[in-house]
């Protein structure tokens, strides 16, 4: 099964949907627009209309571990390329193309669920390895996109913006690629000291990138936000893939406003479709950014997923929950240091975390009533990181004030973000 069915196979129409759809951008989809239709007049692309196939109800949280029921492997990316000269007939071509389905196995650890490079593979294709930054307003799906390229769950995510404080580092590893994705804070309008260096480090992985992805949500018209990002991507001259997320909550005739909005913006050179959460053209994105990447040999050994130390890992954890746990203000004056993480063969991993807020009232509420608020983040943080280390955790938590560290350079260079 296809991704878009051109209703008029008409030379003219297909002359119109030539014309309507810049000749640099290239439109991906994926099989999430299982029953999909492009109408065109004569004019212009007058609809889109895609109608997913039934899904299973997804979850909202991860376990730490592999997505499991969400990620369909057989859910194929099919491209539609409006670049070359024959692309009606491609468009058909396409249309009856099914993606070759991509194993993946259920191995835990961090690392060895995705696919290297055999040594035959390696000889046949030339390896192709860079960096990906993913960059966006807050709260689009940034991190869930990287927990759904890695099928692991690696960035910490949560339904409030700002929860990625800084630049997550994860290794994608495929049998001709390996593909380096920075995970950034949303960029936004910085109005305090630790907001500047939020914003600081997206810029610094933009500036770090071969190819910058630009995560959207599927609103009818680009907001002035978006347009500011989209342009500050623009000045560093490297292509830029647009990738609209979250387009499981919109009516899929909503979409295509949506491409002509960003499809002749500058360095736009893809527009990828997907759901994050549902795993839907994930693999479609892959694909895309893949060739993007210089040829050259990988930087990291293709059994390594991040760069980051079980300890920066643990204290994301903690802070998840706590974004999770907590109304508005909390998670915000909220910064979660390890203070000791020792392996102790024969018993548990003993994790001592400090969780630093800003006022003293902050910490009766971080703790709750007969201590219970706090339990629970310690319960859920401990199970989880059992899972990702794979070994029993004992986890004690202490709850301390820094009198307004998201304002303090000290403070906020001893916490890690400067
Ligand atoms: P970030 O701030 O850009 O990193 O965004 P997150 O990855 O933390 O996600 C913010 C919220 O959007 C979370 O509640 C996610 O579950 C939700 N989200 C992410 N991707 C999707 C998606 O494809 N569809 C829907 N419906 N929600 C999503
Ligand atoms: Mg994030």
């Amino acid at each position: 099964m296809g991704a878009l069915r051109v209703q008029s196979k008409s030379i003219k129409k297909r002359e119109v949907l030539r014309t309507c759809i810049p000749t640099d951008v290239v439109l991906w989809t994926s099989r999430w627009s299982h029953a999909a239709s492009l109408t065109v007049n004569d004019n212009f692309v007058e609809n889109l209309t895609i109608s997913p196939e039934p899904r299973k109800p997804a979850s909202t949280s991860f376990s730490g571990q592999k997505h499991h029921a969400q990620h369909d492997e057989s859910a194929a990316p099919t491209s539609l390329n409006l670049a070359d000269e024959d692309k009606s007939e491609k468009i058909a071509d396409l249309i009856e193309q099914d993606e070759p389905a991509n194993g993946s196995s259920e191995n835990n650890h961090l690392a060895a669920h995705q696919a290297p490079a055999s040594s035959s593979e390696r000889d046949t294709a030339p390896f192709r390895c860079g960096y990906v930054a993913i960059l966006g307003q807050p709260n689009v799906g940034k991190s869930t996109l990287l927990n759904a390229l890695l099928h692991f769950k690696l960035s910490i995510v949560s339904p409030k913006p700002q929860t990625t404080r800084k630049r997550i580092l994860g290794i994608l590893n495929r049998p001709a690629s390996q593909m380096i994705f920075f995970d950034t804070p949303g960029i936004l309008e910085a109005h305090y000291r630790l907001q500047q260096a939020l914003v600081r480090a997206a810029f610094q992985a933009m500036r770090e990138a071969d190819v910058q992805i630009m995560m959207i949500e599927p609103s009818a018209s680009p907001s002035p936000a978006d347009l500011a990002i989209l342009n500050r991507l623009a000045d560093t001259g490297k292509p830029i893939v647009l990738v609209i997320n979250k387009i499981d909550t919109v009516a899929k005739d909503h979409l295509l406003p949506v491409i002509a909005a960003f499809q002749n913006k500058p360095n736009v050179k893809e527009i990828v479709p997907v759901s994050a959460l549902h795993q839907d053209g994930i693999e479609a994105l892959a694909e895309v950014l893949e060739k993007y990447m210089p040829l050259q040999e990988p930087f990291y050994d293709s059994e390594l997923m991040t760069d980051h130390p079980e300890r920066f890992l643990a204290a994301e954890i903690v802070r998840e929950k706590i974004f999770l746990r907590y109304g508005e203000e909390i998670p915000y004056s909220t910064s979660v240091q390890i203070e000791e993480f020792v392996e102790r063969p024969g018993h548990k991993d003993y994790i001592r975390a400090i969780i630093f807020v800003e006022r003293e009232s902050q910490k009766g509420i971080l703790i709750g009533k007969g201590g219970q608020a706090l339990k629970q983040v310690g319960k859920l943080a401990r199970e989880e990181l059992e899972q990702l280390l794979g070994r029993p955790v004992y986890l004690e938590l202490f709850v301390a004030v820094k009198e307004r560290w998201r304002e303090r350079e000290s403070e906020l260079r001893s916490l890690g973000y400067l």
